[in-house]
């Protein structure tokens, strides 16, 4: 705990202030950079462990103000879903990432899965589901090969809610994958009873499993439970030999990190997998 000194408090209410302030003026900022285009999607491919084949890819927004450092989503993406803005953001993420599937997909590029990260309340608004329907419409490419990662949290807020918009989404040939897993402090039980096809274990378990057995006994066990519940897995952070090949002998079956590549623009995407 801070040990507050007398006279203190003056000091930490200017700091709440500030603070406060940020957010609203990166909030405000954020809703002109997705009027002036200045949001931009990200890719970053998943291979297979065990012969590296490009399975799939993960957008991650970027936030390219003109002549300024480009800012992470880990600064903006907060600030967005304190307000119905992370809707606006990821409606808009979701149709530009329909429309490259659709474009590539037209060019016969090989992609495999693309995944999309969704905030809880973009995922709760009331049309989520049927919005989703009318963009699969638009661009019917795009089934089977979306996926949507949300986090435990995401899912838990509303676990009974969120049981049924995963079944209606299933059903629109939308694949769910649980985001950072194992990272949550609930138990798997709910597992048992979603619709999940994926598990992408969170980079603090993979930074160390090839030093600590006790992060290596964690993954095992994890991609145990992936395999008796048949779903996939994705290691995320992957940054060195040694971490894959200790997930190579742990059968674990995909894998995503800046070992092989980082989050690129498309045109180096395309470069990319023209490569492998
Ligand atoms: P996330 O979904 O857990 O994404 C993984 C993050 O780890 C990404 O950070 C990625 O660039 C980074 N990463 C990938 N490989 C490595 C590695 O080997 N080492 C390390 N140290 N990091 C790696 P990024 O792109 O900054 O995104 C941060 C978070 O912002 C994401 O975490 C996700 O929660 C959120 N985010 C990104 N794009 C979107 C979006 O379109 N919508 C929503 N709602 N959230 C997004
Ligand atoms: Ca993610
Ligand atoms: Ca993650
Ligand atoms: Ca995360």
């Amino acid at each position: 705990a801070k040990h507050v000194a007398p006279g203190s408090h003056v000091f930490f209410s200017q700091e709440m202030a500030d603070e406060v302030q940020e957010r609203l003026s990166i909030s405000n900022a954020l809703q002109q950079a997705l009027t002036n285009h200045e949001l931009e999607l990200y890719f970053q491919p998943q291979q297979r462990v065990k012969d590296n084949r490009p399975q799939g890819l993960e957008v991650l927004l970027r936030w390219l103000p003109p002549g300024k450092k480009p800012i992470s989503p880990g600064i903006f993406i907060p600030v967005a879903e304190e307000t119905s803005l992370i809707c606006d953001i990821g409606d808009w993420v979701l149709q530009q990432t329909c429309d490259r599937i659709q474009y590539w997909q037209e060019q016969g590029h090989q992609t495999g899965r693309v995944s999309v990260n969704i905030s809880a309340r973009h995922f709760h608004s009331v049309d989520f589901v049927s919005r989703l329907s009318l963009l699969l419409q638009q661009f019917p490419a795009c089934r089977h090969r979306l996926t949507l990662e949300m986090t435990e949290g995401v899912i838990l807020e509303s676990l009974h809610e969120s049981r049924s918009r995963m079944a209606q989404i299933k059903a629109l040939g939308v694949g769910l994958s649980i985001d950072d897993f194992g990272t949550g402090y609930s138990s798997f039980a709910y597992l048992r009873e979603l619709p999940v096809d994926e598990l992408k274990l969170d980079r603090a378990f993979i930074q160390y499993i090839d030093q600590r057995p006790q992060d290596r006994a964690i993954i095992a066990c994890l991609l145990e439970l992936a395999r008796t519940l048949q779903m996939s897995v994705v290691a995320e952070g992957v940054e060195t030999e040694s971490q894959l090949a200790t997930l190579a002998e742990l059968n674990c079956p995909a894998y995503q990190g800046y070992l092989r590549a980082r989050p690129m623009p498309e045109a180096e995407l395309l470069r990319w997998l023209a490569e492998q």
